[in-house]
């Protein structure tokens, strides 16, 4: 699985880095961080962060190509 943050949308609420610590970072100023390729144990917690996101802004995508564009 991939995600995408719209960083445009994220206001920072950090629901994310509470549901999926190693996904999701917030770092100060600069904001939020995210790793895009998902780990199979990770799926689940990223789904969860994807609901919890108040503003939606963390978009999941279930197809992963073989380059992993
Ligand atoms: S939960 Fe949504 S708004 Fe909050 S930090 Fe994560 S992506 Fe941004």
């Amino acid at each position: 699985m991939r995600i995408v943050v719209d960083l445009t949308r994220c206001q920072g609420y950090a629901q994310c880095v509470f549901l999926a610590p190693k996904m999701f970072q917030l770092h100060g100023e600069e904001g939020l961080l995210y790793a895009p390729a998902v780990p199979d144990d990770q799926a689940e917690r990223v789904r969860q962060a994807a609901a919890a996101c108040p503003v939606q802004a963390i978009l999941l995508g279930e197809e992963v190509s073989a380059d992993g564009r």
